[in-house]
């Protein structure tokens, strides 16, 4: 796997909806019920501060972030002879290692074991990878039932909704309508609201699913070149007890998630769940060498766009991401817009920057979906340069033409102005009239929809170049 120029458009995910994705109006949506976005904004902020709370309380927390960037940096340079490691001690180990370059390969993989073992009830722990491939559909159509047995994720997939962040997948509903959803598919009694009873009504609706399943698919959060292992982190014990019960095993894993040893380990289980929700560890965190005895034990590798995004010089960075989701949850332009709005797999800032590279026409909205504060990238425990990242892609998304017409007619003339210093002089003066006479006409003109909420301040009498020549202690005479 070598480094290769940019190159666009790569498809390999599923369209989640029709046509271009307009973040803006999709957030203008999600905003339209202040209070449920307050909530969210506010729910969210709460996990970013637990964050913080455990960084700091880790002296050598900006030690451990270098670290695991070089690490990734340097797995990611040598990613094929990792691979290969891993393929060879993992083989070794009695799992059955196999490729896929894309979605459609993988979903057939899957199939082909299920169907190979005769297989129909599949429970399946979180696995964005496979909500990137749109498993679920592809395997429902093919008579196998399949049961996401993360909590977040089982509502969503009653609601017949996508998760909405890739930790926190139902992070968009309230207590009440995770009681409303149970009502009318579990049958708990209508209004039912508690915490608690609704975790009990869950864990006896999802037990049956474990005992009955006949396959269990999980992903993994780390995979060691060295030993042929992998590493799946959960709060909830669904993965476990899946991979535990069922006589097969299916982990569905991208190529990214590579570290070249056991002791690497060290560094990214102490920043993972730290920065996803501030435990210091997640409940579970479970070490799979080799299938238990009687159990077949398969790993899917799985490519899907990822080599490509390897060799984009300025974006192969991105694959470091090891989906804590703390980038996320810092996001004001995520916070208040809802992940739903991004309309694609991985939401928040790293979504907006892997996504335009899968489909930069329809995802061309997302690199502005960001006030470029670079709060994405303080947090990052792998440092990924997010907000470079999203500012490299808006270069590109103008360059290729798919600029909404009104910003490209608007910078285009505001370029010809900048250029022209009395033009730019006379549209100052007219743009001061028009201030003091329309402001909120001209704020929304000048600032698009993010002038539609806000007051422009009083426009100065006179322009900076004005007064700096009335105060020029020469007067203002040329090359004095
Ligand atoms: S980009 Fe960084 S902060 Fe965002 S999910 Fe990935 S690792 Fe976490």
């Amino acid at each position: 796997m070598t480094r290769r120029a940019f190159e666009l458009p790569v498809l390999h995910e599923p369209h989640r909806g029709d046509g271009a994705v307009d973040h803006a109006k999709a957030a203008a949506a999600f905003l339209a019920d202040e209070p449920r976005a307050d909530w969210h904004d506010g729910a969210l902020w709460w996990v970013r501060e637990k964050r913080d709370r455990a960084a700091q309380a880790l002296p050598e927390w900006e030690t451990l972030r270098t670290l695991a960037s070089a690490i990734k940096e340097h797995t990611l340079s040598r990613l094929d002879e990792y691979l290969e490691r891993f393929e060879a001690n993992a083989t070794r180990n009695g799992i059955t290692v196999h490729w896929a370059r894309d979605a459609d390969e993988h979903n057939r993989i899957v199939h082909g074991i299920l169907a190979a073992a005769g297989a129909t009830r599949l429970v399946k722990s979180k696995s964005m990878l496979t909500e990137e491939c749109g498993l679920n559909p592809y395997l429902e159509a093919r008579g196998v039932e399949v049961i996401d047995t993360d909590l977040g994720e089982r509502i969503v997939q009653l609601r017949g909704e996508a998760p909405s962040h890739i930790v926190l997948p139902a992070i968009h509903l309230k207590k009440e309508d995770v009681g409303d959803t149970f009502h009318e598919f579990l049958g708990t009694p209508k209004g039912l609201a508690d915490p608690s009873a609704l975790a009990q009504a869950a864990r006896e609706h999802l037990r049956a699913k474990f005992l009955a399943a006949d396959a269990a698919l999980t992903g993994a959060n780390f995979v060691v070149a060295e030993t042929g292992g992998f590493v799946v982190c959960t709060n909830e014990g669904n993965a476990d007890l899946g991979a535990a019960l069922a006589p097969v095993h299916v982990a569905s894993i991208g190529i990214e998630k590579l570290v070249p040893r056991a002791a690497d380990l060290a560094v990214f289980l102490r920043l993972l769940t730290r920065s996803a929700t501030g435990q210091p560890v997640t409940v579970y965190t479970s070490h799979v060498h080799g299938p238990r005895e009687g159990q077949a034990l398969h790993v899917v590798l799985v490519d899907n766009g990822r080599s490509t995004q390897l060799g984009r010089e300025g974006f192969w960075r991105s694959l470091k991401c090891i989906r804590c989701g703390a980038c996320m949850n810092t996001c004001p332009i995520y916070r208040r817009s809802g992940g739903h709005s991004y309309d694609s797999t991985v939401p928040g800032p790293i979504g907006s920057v892997l996504t335009p590279g899968l489909d930069l026409e329809r995802y061309a909205t997302l690199p502005f979906a960001s006030t470029l504060c670079g709060s994405c990238t303080a947090v990052c425990p792998v440092k990924i340069d997010l907000d470079a990242q999203l500012y490299r892609w808006r270069q590109l998304v103008v360059a290729a033409g798919h600029a909404p017409t009104g910003k490209a007619v608007a910078m285009h003339g505001a370029g010809r102005l900048l250029a022209r210093p009395r033009w730019l002089r006379a549209a100052g003066a007219i743009a001061r009239v028009g201030l003091r006479l329309m402001p909120r006409r001209v704020a929304r003109l000048a600032a698009g929809a993010w002038g539609h909420a806000r007051d422009l301040p009083p426009p100065p009498a006179h322009s900076f170049h004005a007064w700096y020549r009335a105060h020029r202690r020469d007067g203002g005479r040329p090359n004095a």
